[in-house]
């Protein structure tokens, strides 16, 4: 039958539970393999879980014997022992698609080829502070010092200044791959949602992010006071960047607007995204939903990825108690239209994502009124 085969999913994050959700949904076996209990497997009660870590190559194996379709919620899973079981299941999106965008700098030179616009860049060999100097020379102050690998929410991260912060950026990223980014002086973050399936790349609208400390805070579907053809360019280009991989799934990909209204791609993920998290109440098929969908070549109608009604998603980020999350999705209890999810990870740790809250609303304007309240609770939970 259409949905009789298992579909393996490396990561037992939030991520995971919600593609668990979906699967649930169609009757779609999913394993995972992840740390008994994790979030994604409390939602899913049968015998097929592996217990593990996606970086360790024996557990990889064993979850490739127990699925048809192997996919990932991360980027960061150990690609060689994805290359070694390709040969006996399906891994979706490609292991080469993964090792590719799992090294920031690789991704990048890959991009290059095929003409995508991005911040001028610099590869560290040395990572010596002479020779980030000279780069300094070339790129100008400020500059983004950046780790290649195993980067997210902005760890991996640091923001050069001028000549004298040198010695302090290589400090916080020493022994990690580097390499530098020129500023990107960006008038808004957008984001899409790119659906790859066997014959076709589809997208989702194009979304604006707010970042804090660099990371994801806000999510605005469709973009505010973004202009239809700069949402069809960003699409297009995000689809242009997505069609240079192999394999099929969701990627997420983010970009810069400049002040010239011109697009930059600032990165892509190689799977479900925070930015889609808003197409579980936008849209008839969310992010998790389509990305099911794609890696077993079930049908996707385009309709079905546009936006419903105006969509605003606040993360729901751990604070300096163990439960401040819980304060915030009991505000949200309260508001009209405003759907919680919590994600189970347990006590929070500070900058730790623990849920989200999504309000959909007639108008943008409407959405942000209802918001207001969520977001005061939120900015004095971090305070
Ligand atoms: P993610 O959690 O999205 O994977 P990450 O750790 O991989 O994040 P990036 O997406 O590269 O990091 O950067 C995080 C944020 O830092 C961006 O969303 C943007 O706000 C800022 N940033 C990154 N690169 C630049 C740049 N070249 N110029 C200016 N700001 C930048
Ligand atoms: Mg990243
Ligand atoms: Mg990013």
């Amino acid at each position: 039958m259409w949905n009789d085969r298992k579909v393996g999913i490396l990561g037992g994050g939030q991520l995971g539970r919600m593609l668990v959700e979906s699967c649930n949904r169609l009757n779609i076996q999913a394993n995972v393999l992840d740390a008994e209990n994790s979030p994604a497997k409390q939602i899913s009660f049968h015998d097929g879980h592996v217990t593990g870590s996606f970086k360790e190559r024996e557990a990889v194996r064993q979850l490739a014997k127990s699925c048809d379709v192997m996919t990932a919620e991360i980027e960061h899973v150990d690609t060689y022992a994805l290359e070694e079981v390709a040969s006996e299941v399906q891994v979706e999106p490609s292991w080469q698609a993964i090792r590719t965008i799992q090294n920031k700098f690789n991704q990048k030179e890959h991009l290059r080829q095929y003409g995508i616009p991005m911040a001028d860049h610099r590869e560290l060999v040395k990572n010596t502070q002479e020779e980030l100097a000279e780069i300094g020379e070339q790129l100008g102050y400020p500059m983004m010092l950046k780790s290649k690998t195993m980067a997210y929410d902005g760890r991996g991260n640091f923001r050069v200044n001028s000549k004298a912060d040198i010695p302090e950026a290589l400090e916080a990223l020493k022994d990690r791959p580097l390499y530098a980014e020129k500023w990107a002086y960006f008038k808004m973050e957008l984001a899409v949602m790119v659906i790859k399936t066997k014959d076709e790349v589809l997208s989702y609208p194009t979304v604006e992010t707010v970042q804090e400390d660099s990371i994801c805070k806000l999510v605005y579907a469709p973009a505010r006071n973004v202009s239809n053809k700069i949402n069809e360019e960003a699409q297009a280009l995000a689809r242009k960047a997505v069609a240079a991989f192999e394999g099929k799934g969701a990627f997420g990909v983010e970009m810069f607007l400049l002040e010239d209204d011109s697009l930059m791609l600032c990165e892509i993920a190689s799977r479900i995204h925070n930015s889609g998290h808003y197409t579980i109440e936008g849209c008839a098929l969310s992010q998790f939903d389509s990305h099911i969908r794609a890696i077993l070549d079930l049908p996707i109608p385009a309709k079905s990825l546009e936006i419903r009604q105006p969509s605003i998603m606040l993360n729901i980020i751990g604070g300096s108690a163990p439960d401040t999350h819980l304060k915030a999705a009991e505000a949200a209890l309260s508001i009209p239209n405003a759907a919680i999810h919590l994600y189970s990870k347990g006590a929070a740790k500070p900058g730790r994502k623990m849920g989200h809250i999504t309000v959909t609303a007639a108008t943008m304007h409407e959405a942000e009124t209802m918001i207001q309240p969520l977001i005061d609770v939120v900015d004095n939970i971090r305070a």
